[in-house]
């Protein structure tokens, strides 16, 4: 069995079921016999110095074709993987727990700890047991840590999601003043897989944000951030958050430490970064060097995103949106899934990237929106590309591999098709008519990497590759003549033998002599006894040495034979170690070439993006937006991507809608407008019954405008958007009930967020909030809530409710627009048209849409006839909320509308505790308030 080692050792030590019966022999661990004694053995101590070394990973310890763990690392994994604890020696008279994974399976399990949030010290055997034992017999084989695997620092296929980026996070604070209330936050971020490193500074209220976007692999901050009290939870909701010492987040040095990574002599060659932003990119590159123990992946030079250039979107919006998965964190049914066309790993990862991140510069926008307008155009050269990119491997990942020593022949291959891939696909790509500066660019860095590089490794590389480089057979015949030599010693044994065989068969005069070969005694001449004595007489006993003498046959050998089986033993062994020199020589040239490499595979993500938002646009009807700096919001014809695609399935067509947020058109702002001024944006307030499409309708409008601004084309007939630069999305707490009690804080929580943090500029979508708690106070929250947004925050909003009170707020906030969404009543029952109308839901449809959903006949038709009851008594009493101050200035306690009942009625709702409450309880509570109305 060949195995993937760093030095490519042939191995001798046992496996680890089969333990040798005495002590220590080619330096493995063998404490039985000695540990009994109550000594360590000199193996054990240096697994104990290794793992002191490394106390916060599981020590993969490898033994011959094992990696074991022990003592409480044994533990560990044998529970996470589900493997077998045995125990091997003692230690202070104890049994050493012991286990292991077979390094040929080894990813694989590595794939499972890492997935659990471990991290994992890879240590290997650093020489030949052969030549620990040239040392003496008992002297231990050199071990140590070759690397470090954590989350965050992965470079395997097989443990990698191909279609996302895995990104490690350094996050550094400062505080601003003394007294520490301003604090910036910088973070910076790589991907070693693909060599990407961003830098961004933030605020600590959009902190938690940009992490969302960003979904860290793993996330290191210094040991005092980790413990902050302010911090101390956050972190630990995170999957995976590294504390390191003081010294990887120390200002001082991070500038040396970052320009020494990338050997420069100074970090301006970055551009400007400020001093925390250095902190944070330095700790990152030092957190690189000590999990890849000193290999260099090729990172690209830090680039700084400045704050504000993407539109900021909250975990919550993001989850509740289903950006990048559903709310049950499947892929499937998210807007990522339902606009991923693109047709390579790298692709599909920008396309992630750029959902998460829609831009807020509209040049920019622009300019994306361009290079996908020209695939929705041009049909052919959008087959074309669409088609070389499926053959173009993933260039990035295969590079970073090469690079840190992981890689093999196959990630050679890869290089070698994409680049010849990239500069086939610019060619290519000349055919189209105007080329927008994008794709330029684009195609300009597709004929980056030098082509002799190409031509090299397809002179080289053989037909079929081995996945692992030791396999060897990896180098094409005839691209090195000494090795050709060597292979065809090799490969063509038998025929030189045989030609022997014909020769010495002619110089003896036996015809029937044979050359065979056995384990024994290697390749022998055989003659039968009656040769024998000739053969052993002179002159023939010159060429011919006897070796065995058997019952019927007697053996021989010859100089020319030893030689020849010398050659053939070793000729495989040298075949391998030139192949592997050339491997190492071509592994160089592409290192070499690598900015240029990473450079054209980037661009080939590009291409793919927009050519695969091309054929989405042209292939679902999508539409170009417009988008620019005023506060426009007019989308006509709006459909949900997703939903869309869902009905489109069942063969359901998708009612499309429009929606206008813009601000008044002149003359308005009115004079008593105040400070409303002209970028004011419109709210509506949109009621209807339940599964009339409120949901549906809030969310298509939001995810336009982020497809909009990530640069892709949008599912409505025409679109305008002023740049959104916030996005909050939030659905009340009634439609979560199973979550629990605590779900009214939460919602309430967030709606604080959105009042607090919304300018002009944001995008604001609430989806029946305030319907978590008792109506009154659910109502009330609702109305104040509208309020303000209209008065304070003067965003743009979508505000879907089933309390149909608000829509009377219209006739006071001049910015607030009713809608509803349309159905219409058939013989009893409710049918659905999803269409969007100014005005208001006339009724709930309750009882209807209860009778849709199969409720039994006899409470239908009991549920009518209190209904008309209850509306009858409803309209003898003079309505609530028509006494409400709907029109005088808001927030004034009402002149109460019975005398007397007053009193009773606040002493009432004094002792609600709407928290308390379950919706059934809020209704009984209302009904019984009702009652005391009615008493006096
Ligand atoms: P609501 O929030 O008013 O209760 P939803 O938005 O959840 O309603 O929509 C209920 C269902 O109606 C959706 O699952 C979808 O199948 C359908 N639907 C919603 N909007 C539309 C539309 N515009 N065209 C077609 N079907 C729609
Ligand atoms: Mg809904």
């Amino acid at each position: 069995m060949t195995l993937t080692h760093p030095i490519g050792l042939s191995e001798t030590d046992e496996p680890t079921t089969n333990p040798p019966p005495n002590g220590e022999t080619d330096g493995r661990v063998t404490p039985a016999a000695t540990a009994e004694a109550g000594r360590v053995t000199p193996v054990m101590e240096q697994y104990i110095e290794i793992k002191a070394a490394n106390p916060d990973c599981l020590l993969f310890y490898r033994m011959g074709d094992f990696y074991e763990l022990f003592f409480e690392d044994a533990e560990v994994a044998a529970r996470a993987l589900g493997i077998v604890l045995t125990k091997r020696g003692k230690h202070h008279g104890r049994d050493i727990p012991m286990c292991g994974v077979p390094i040929v399976r080894s990813d694989e399990y590595l794939h499972r700890l890492i997935a659990l949030g471990h991290r994992v010290a890879v240590c290997e055997q650093l020489e030949d047991p052969a030549e620990a034992r040239k040392r003496g017999s008992k002297s231990v084989v050199r071990r140590d840590v070759v690397r470090l695997v954590t989350p965050g620092t992965l470079t395997e296929d097989t443990l990698l999601d191909a279609r996302r980026n895995n990104y490690l996070l350094a996050v550094a604070r400062a505080r601003l003043s003394s007294v520490g209330e301003e604090t910036r936050f910088a973070l910076a971020w790589i991907d070693i897989s693909t060599g990407e490193f961003r830098i961004t500074e933030c605020e600590r209220l959009s902190l938690a944000a940009e992490i969302a976007r960003l979904e860290p692999g793993e996330i290191v901050v210094s040991d005092a951030l980790f413990s902050d009290a302010d911090l101390v939870s956050y972190w630990r909701s995170l999957p995976a958050v590294t504390p390191l010492t003081r010294d990887v987040f120390d200002s001082a040095t991070a500038e040396r430490r970052l320009t020494s990574f990338f050997a420069v002599a100074t970090s301006e060659a970055f551009g400007t970064l400020t001093r925390l932003e250095l902190t944070a990119a330095a700790a990152c590159v030092t957190y690189v060097e000590r999990t890849q123990l000193g290999q260099r992946p090729p990172l690209s030079p830090p680039l700084r995103e400045s704050a504000g250039a993407t539109m900021a979107i909250d975990q919550a919006t993001r989850g509740n949106l289903e950006l990048v998965r559903t709310l049950g964190g499947e892929r499937r049914g998210s807007l990522l899934d339902a606009i991923d066309r693109t047709v390579t790993s790298a692709g599909s990862r920008l396309l992630a990237q750029r959902l998460s991140a829609p831009l807020t510069d509209p040049a920019a926008i622009e300019r994306r929106l361009d290079a996908v307008a020209a695939f929705v155009d041009d049909v052919a050269a959008r087959a074309d590309t669409r088609s070389r990119l499926q053959a173009a491997p993933d260039l990035a990942r295969a590079l970073a591999r090469l690079a840190v020593g992981r890689g093999g022949p196959r990630d050679l291959a890869a290089i070698r098709d994409g680049v010849q891939a990239a500069a086939d696909l610019a060619r290519a790509l000349t055919s189209l008519k105007d080329v927008p500066a994008e794709i330029a660019q684009a195609m300009a860095s597709c004929r980056r990497p030098d082509a002799a590089l190409a031509a090299e490794l397809a002179l080289a590389l053989a037909d079929e590759l081995p996945l692992i480089k030791r396999d060897g057979g990896f180098v094409r015949e005839s691209y090195d003549a000494a090795l050709d030599e060597t292979r065809g010693l090799r490969d063509e044994s038998r025929r030189i033998i045989a030609a022997l065989q014909a020769r010495y068969a002619e110089e003896s005069g036996v015809r029937i002599l044979k050359i065979r070969h056995n384990n024994v005694l290697g390749y022998f001449v055989e003659v039968t006894a009656q040769h024998g004595e000739k053969m052993m007489a002179p002159p023939l006993n010159a060429t011919f040495i006897h070796r065995q003498t058997l019952a019927g046959q007697v053996r021989f050998t010859t100089t020319e034979l030893g030689e020849l089986e010398a050659k053939i033993a070793s000729a495989g062994e040298r075949a391998l170690g030139i192949e592997l020199d050339i491997f190492e020589r071509l592994c160089a040239a592409v290192i070499a070439e690598s900015a240029a490499i990473k450079d054209c595979a980037e661009a080939l993500a590009r291409l793919d993006v927009a050519s695969a938002l091309g054929a989405l646009a042209a292939e679902r009807a999508y539409a170009r937006p417009d988008v620019d700096d005023s506060h426009a919001f007019v989308i006509e014809g709006g459909r949900h991507p997703v939903v869309e695609q869902a009905l489109a399935r069942d063969g359901t067509p998708f009612v499309a809608n429009d929606c206008d947020l813009s601000p008044l058109p002149p003359p308005y702002p009115p004079p008593h407008a105040g400070e409303g001024g002209v970028g004011a944006g419109r709210i509506w307030l949109i009621t209807g019954p339940n599964m009339a499409g409120k949901s549906t309708f809030l969310r298509q409008n939001a995810l336009i405008a982020i497809l909009a601004q990530m640069g892709s084309f949008v599912p409505a007939k025409h679109a305008q958007i002023g740049v959104v630069d916030r996005l909050f999305s939030r659905v009340g707490a009634a439609d979560d009930l199973a979550r629990g009690r605590s779900t009214f804080m939460v919602e309430m929580v967030e709606t604080a967020a959105i009042l607090n943090q919304s300018g002009e500029r944001a995008l604001v979508i609430l989806d029946e909030i305030g319907r978590g708690t008792a109506t009154f106070d659910g109502l009330s929250i609702a109305w104040a809530t509208i309020e303000h947004l209209h008065d304070v925050n003067k965003c743009r909003a979508l505000f879907a409710t089933h309390y149909h009170e608000l829509t009377a707020l219209s006739a006071r906030l001049d910015r607030l627009h009713n809608a509803t969404v349309k159905v219409k009543e058939w013989k009893g029952d409710v049918v659905f048209l999803h269409e969007v109308v100014p005005g208001a839901a006339d009724r709930s449809y309750g009882i209807q849409v209860a009778k849709l959903a199969g409720l039994p006949s006899s409470v239908i038709e009991r549920a009518k006839i209190v209904l008309a009851k209850l509306e009858q008594e409803d309209r003898a009493a003079p309505k609530g909320f028509e006494d409400l101050p709907l029109f005088a200035a808001p927030f004034k306690v009402a002149q109460p509308a019975h005398e007397g009942a007053h009193d009773t009625l606040i002493a009432a709702l004094a002792a609600f505790n709407p928290d308390d409450m379950s919706p059934r309880e809020a209704m009984e509570a209302l009904y019984a308030l009702k009652a005391k109305l009615a008493e006096k």
